[in-house]
């Protein structure tokens, strides 16, 4: 039995700290939220009164949080001087590359071995353990991170140093955006001519047209297989966290020059998604705004 400290209990963190404690870890729970810590305890955890707490004697720590600067604050004011030295450091938040970098050097200027490891997959696929972790770090600090990664997940890819789990992860993230609106697109276009949306799935997902916004995803009820889109775009990956990565996304880009047109357009049509209330609804709602019928 391990000790580990998970910080971080929200929609996504509570199911990760439960399979870890369901792999038979001593997972040392922290979060803001009495409720998240009364939901951990309930799931085998351990709830204790702060994040250098949690810290105290752990060979891992593992944290689930909101956004870069949650990230970076945990770290510099709870984590860094609580840790023992020898315990492997895992932020699974997404957030901006620079941060990202930025704290990994703080903790290997303390001695301390740190890994991005953001992932792929909603609350669903957090609770059933069947995560996608990328990972930026060392390959040594991979190899100690992997195990931990691996019981809250079904895939574990070692991306490269510091940042590069996160640098995957936004330009996914944009891909993804995009494609969805294009799909989103070509099922409108399809119907506005005249085509069953249905028929037209059949054909393009087969065809060069056949994507995962499309083939797994379709945005439209009753087209494809089973989607949030038959669940009135309730559950599955909120446009509100769309509209961050893309954004995330966006700031890279222009941190390195990179010319982002397609992911810039997807940016600004989420934004307006996002300001007009939608942004709790599933990404792939953004296709009632193209005029979609059905
Ligand atoms: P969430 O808001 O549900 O959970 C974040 C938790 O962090 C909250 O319970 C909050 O109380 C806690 N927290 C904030 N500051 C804290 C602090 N200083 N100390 C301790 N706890 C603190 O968010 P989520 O949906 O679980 O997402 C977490 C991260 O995972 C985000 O970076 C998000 O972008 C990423 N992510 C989310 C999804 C998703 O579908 N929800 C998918 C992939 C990645």
């Amino acid at each position: 039995m391990t000790r580990i400290a998970f910080i971080g209990l929200g929609n996504m963190g509570g199911g990760m700290a439960a399979n870890l404690a369901k792999a038979g870890h001593d997972v040392r729970a922290f979060d803001l939220s009495a409720d998240a810590l009364d939901r951990a305890r309930a799931a085998g955890c351990l709830p204790v009164e702060s994040a250098a707490a949690a810290c105290d004697g752990t060979e891992a720590v593992v944290t689930m949080l909101p956004a870069g600067k949650h990230v970076d604050s945990v770290y510099t004011d709870s984590i860094f001087d609580a840790v023992p030295r020898t315990a492997i450091l895992m932020d699974c938040s997404t957030i901006d590359v620079a941060t990202a970098k930025r704290v990994a050097e703080a903790a290997a200027a303390k001695g301390l071995t740190m890994v991005d490891a953001p992932v792929s997959g909603g609350i669903g696929a957090a609770n059933a353990g069947t995560l996608t972790f990328m990972v930026g770090g060392s390959a040594a600090a991979f190899d100690r991170a992997e195990p931990f990664l691996a019981a809250m997940g079904k895939a574990v890819i070692h991306a490269g140093a510091n940042g590069s789990g996160q640098a995957a992860k936004i330009c996914n993230n944009m891909l993804l955006g995009a494609s969805m609106v294009a799909t989103c697109e070509a099922l409108v276009l399809a119907q506005k001519l005249g085509l069953d949306p249905q028929k037209f799935y059949d054909i393009a997902s087969v065809s060069s047209g056949s994507c995962w916004s499309l083939n797994t995803y379709a945005p439209l009820p009753g087209v494809g297989p089973q989607t949030p889109a038959d669940n009135d775009y309730q559950g599955g990956f909120a446009a509100a966290l769309m509209l961050k990565d893309l954004r995330l996304a966006m700031e890279a880009a222009g941190g390195v020059d990179a010319d982002t047109p397609m992911g810039k357009r997807a940016t600004e049509l989420y934004e307006a998604f996002v300001a007009a209330d939608e942004g709790g609804h599933d990404f792939s709602a953004i296709i009632r705004t193209l005029g979609a019928t059905g």
